[in-house]
């Protein structure tokens, strides 16, 4: 039976569940309080230089999982690049992740890889033995010179708290190389959209099935209108955040432009305390196949997320996980109601695994959509 389906949220979670259910015959309306589409993915030409921004932040595409690949490359030239992350700290410019270029750098050697790795033992602190703040990871694996010269600073502003305070899963998503390669990442496929994600996502809400209004906020009450509803908004906000807020991180950009190349690379990390922003963003780096003569950057300073802010990053400190039990509990008990996304489920998830977890969720509806409401909250986020 074709169900007519409420998606909240033109991000990558409502555009591939959209995509998948238009493709099955469902009607699919989706909404978004944005005037735009493709949500924190969002890419857009800069008018004055003409180079392609990304709004909310530098987005790079990287994954092993090859479906998801094939699935992206389905909408959109994906060209090669690869983020190659710089840091400056002390005035000083170094390689990120920390590999053995950046340990040769800041110790004034040239190590071999099990020179360096001998090295980096001996001023790892070997008595922490089962890390559990980013602090203790940090020391643990790296020792204090290098964790305060790239990552007390840096970490301080981004999650305005003491490292001390913070998981050690945050540093553990960084590796640690002895050797020269300097791709941040370890993915097998990385690139970027040619004509940016905000096309990418267009050719995937670009179905006859599929109809989508923007500026326009979902209200509960919509919800008897429809027979299923995703929902990639904030979980707390749909309970109009009746027992508390959960804590994010906002991001301010400030935007200037530069005549020629600015840095040199897309992103600058700041890893010293005495600067307020975390990194500078050179848009027309992530775009190597073009050519401009201008260059728009944007500087980035975190902050705590206010009512009337962008959630970016979700906190998920320890205090905070009553009041996520909380809304999980209520959000598995809601009926033909999906909770999808990072928004939805209060987590970090890159877009990879965003668009894995909305490909599962869409299929799972289209198997069982009598069950399609908490099951798929239960598995992906345990109680
Ligand atoms: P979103 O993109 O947030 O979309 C949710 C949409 O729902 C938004 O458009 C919002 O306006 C809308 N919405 C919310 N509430 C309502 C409501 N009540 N009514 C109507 N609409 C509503 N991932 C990577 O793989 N690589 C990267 O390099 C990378 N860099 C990142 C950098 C930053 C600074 C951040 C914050 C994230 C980064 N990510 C990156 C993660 C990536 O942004 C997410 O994976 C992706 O945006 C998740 O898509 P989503 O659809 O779940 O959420
Ligand atoms: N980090 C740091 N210094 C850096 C880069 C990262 O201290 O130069 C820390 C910071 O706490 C960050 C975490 O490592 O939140 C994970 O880094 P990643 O690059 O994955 O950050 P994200 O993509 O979440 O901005």
């Amino acid at each position: 039976m074709k169900q007519d389906i409420l998606i909240v949220g033109a991000g990558l979670s409502g555009a591939v569940i959209g995509q998948e259910l238009a493709q099955a015959g469902h009607r699919i309306s989706i909404v978004d309080a944005r005037d735009h589409i493709a949500g924190n993915c969002h890419t857009e030409r800069d008018p004055e230089t003409g180079v392609m921004v990304h709004v909310y932040g530098p987005h790079i595409f990287h994954t092993d999982d090859r479906e998801v690949w094939d699935y992206v490359n389905r909408f959109e030239t994906f060209l090669p690049y690869q983020n190659r992350v710089k840091t400056s700290s002390g005035g000083k410019v170094f390689s990120l992740p920390v590999n053995l270029h950046t340990i040769n750098q800041f110790f004034g050697r040239t190590m071999r890889p099990d020179e360096a790795r001998a090295f980096i033992e001996q001023l790892a602190d070997s008595t922490i033995e089962d890390p559990q703040t980013f602090e203790e990871q940090a020391l643990r694996f790296v020792g204090r010179d290098l964790y305060e010269a790239f990552f007390k600073g840096y970490t301080t502003k981004q999650w305005g708290c003491s490292p001390t305070a913070l998981p050690a899963s945050i540093l553990k998503r960084l590796p640690l190389r002895f050797n020269y390669d300097d791709n941040y990442f370890y993915h097998r496929y990385q690139g970027m959209p040619e004509g940016g994600y905000t096309q990418m996502v267009a050719q995937m809400l670009d179905h006859p099935n599929i109809t989508v209004e923007l500026n326009t906020r979902f209200a509960r009450s919509q919800k008897t209108e429809y027979d299923h509803v995703f929902y990639s908004g904030p979980i707390d906000g749909y309970f109009g955040y009746d027992a508390g807020r959960l804590g994010y991180r906002t991001l301010d950009f400030e935007r200037f432009t530069y005549d020629g190349d600015y840095q040199g690379c897309a992103v600058m990390n700041y890893g010293d305390a005495t600067i307020p922003y975390t990194r500078v963003t050179e848009h027309k780096h992530f775009a190597p196949w073009e050519s401009h003569e201008k260059s728009v950057c944007y500087r980035e300073f975190s902050r705590e997320c206010g009512p009337d802010d962008i959630p970016y990053y979700p906190i998920r400190l320890v205090e905070e996980k009553s009041l996520l039990t909380d809304y999980l509990d209520r959000a598995r008990e809601e009926d033909r109601v999906s909770f999808v996304g990072r928004l939805g489920t209060y987590r970090y998830l890159d877009m990879d695994v965003t668009i894995r977890e909305a490909l599962d969720t869409a299929r799972a509806f289209l198997a069982r959509p009598e069950t399609a409401t908490a099951s798929r909250i239960s598995e992906l986020v345990p109680a």
